[in-house]
């Protein structure tokens, strides 16, 4: 075998039982509790946690790393970020896009992320962002799996070039189509942009991934119309919304009353906690609302829910190194997830319920699935809720690919060689 890793904690599906884990020709091969024959690489996990890798089901590699370029968002609202995002993505370069994406792509995965869905803005008519991405994807294809979204930052109906860009956007390979329906001047362009996405995402066969509902106003109820028109285009499993951040506001009646449609259009929420409790409830005095899609209702209804980071160091969000346990230890508090049983679950919002939305089959650690899984460094769920920070292995398709140093330093199997990254930023 070409990896043992021995001594490894199984997660609560499993009950938290010790197993050696043998791993050859990218695939799990036995799991049990003494493997007899030695591995070409023996792990000692004495007792740690293994699970499979993270998801990170909402970002946007574009304005990654960007902090304080070309200025500091000094209010922290979603609005001013807009407005500097505004100025910085009229001087992107195709180089300077590629390297602040390879650096936080690293970053994710050094912290155990192997699948990323990124949008990407597509209104911005040079299309530079569009293709340094397409270029990350495939030149990074090896560490990551990344699928890029077009994302129409400023509206689908707000400029009559928008659905020509998506489409074009659609041609030279970018994945889903996006949308984001609360930006549009009124209701009634905002069911229609959801028509022009959903007629796109038809003709190129593509997945829709939207902003849906992200502000604290009640009455934005976009969700209800994209889960009539899931169910109309035959999308069922093939939509996710992203943020729905309406949806903590909204009235419960109404809220209990939309819950089987989203349950029967199968779409997947897919909520951004530290984003969104740093950006909603800005018109709040005290209290201050918290502007997040209630996850535990979500779930106890049958819908499914994954997580996304959206935001590193760029005009929304200041902070972040790509470690999806921070986003999860966020959910968990805002959320009130801190029952011991909803702990031990909460991992599968970055888990399993990423893999489903994402449809990733073999998925998990049980023999025969595809050798993808993390050395946490952590003995249990709670540890690893608590102690957060980077798994001190990342095994991709049998192969070790990132390994943590220290709490500065990992390093990370790239194009063919190992490299030592940091996770420290100079701010400019
Ligand atoms: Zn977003």
């Amino acid at each position: 075998m070409e990896i043992v890793i021995r001594k490894a904690r199984l997660d609560y599906r499993h009950d938290h039982k010790i197993v050696d884990i043998g791993i050859d020709q990218g695939k799990i091969v036995e799991i049990s509790e003494r493997i007899t024959q030695r591995g070409e690489e023996e792990i000692d996990a004495n007792g740690r946690l293994v699970v499979p890798p993270f998801f990170n089901m909402h970002f946007h590699l574009d304005s990654a790393l960007t902090l304080g370029d070309p200025k500091f968002n000094e209010s922290g609202t979603l609005w001013e970020g807009i407005r500097i995002w505004g100025e910085k993505k009229k001087k992107l370069t195709e180089e300077d896009v590629i390297n602040r994406a390879e650096r936080v792509i690293k970053w994710f995965v050094a912290y155990g992320t192997l699948w990323i869905r990124s949008h990407v803005d597509i209104t911005e008519k040079s299309f530079t962002a569009v293709r340094a991405l397409l270029r990350v994807k495939e030149e990074m294809k090896e560490l990551i799996n990344l699928q890029l979204t077009a994302f129409p930052q400023d509206g689908i109906t707000s400029d009559k070039d928008v659905p020509e860009l998506l489409e074009k956007a659609m041609e030279i390979g970018v994945d889903n189509v996006g949308m984001i329906p609360h930006n549009e001047p009124t209701r009634e362009d905002g069911v229609k942009s959801i028509d022009i996405a959903f007629n796109i995402a038809k003709k190129y066969n593509r997945n829709i991934d939207g902003h849906i509902d992200e502000t604290d106003d009640p009455n934005s109820r976009f969700l209800e119309v994209v889960a009539r028109k899931t169910v109309e285009y035959n999308y069922k499993g093939r939509v996710s919304a992203g943020h729905v951040t309406a949806m903590h506001s909204w009235d419960p009646a109404y809220r209990f009353r939309i819950l089987s449609f989203i349950r029967d259009a199968g779409i997947t929420v897919v909520p951004n906690p530290l984003i969104n409790i740093t950006l909603q409830g800005r018109f709040d005095g005290y209290p201050k609302r918290r502007g997040m899609a209630p996850i535990s209702l979500l779930l106890t209804n049958g819908i499914n829910v994954a997580l996304g980071h959206d935001c590193i160091m760029d005009p929304w969000y200041p902070l972040g190194v790509g470690d999806m346990l921070q986003v999860l230890f966020m959910a968990v508090h805002v959320d009130q997830l801190t029952g011991y049983n909803d702990l031990l679950r909460s991992l599968d919002l970055i888990t399993y319920n990423g893999a489903r939305a994402w449809r990733v089959s073999n998925y998990g650690i049980e023999k025969g699935n595809d050798a993808n899984l993390l050395v946490l460094n952590a003995k249990n769920e709670i540890d690893a809720l608590r102690i957060l920070g980077p798994p001190l292995y990342v095994i991709k398709d049998g192969k070790i690919i990132a390994k943590s140093l220290n709490r500065e330093y990992s390093e990370v199997y790239n194009k063919g060689r190992w490299e030592k990254i940091s996770f420290f930023m100079d701010i400019t």
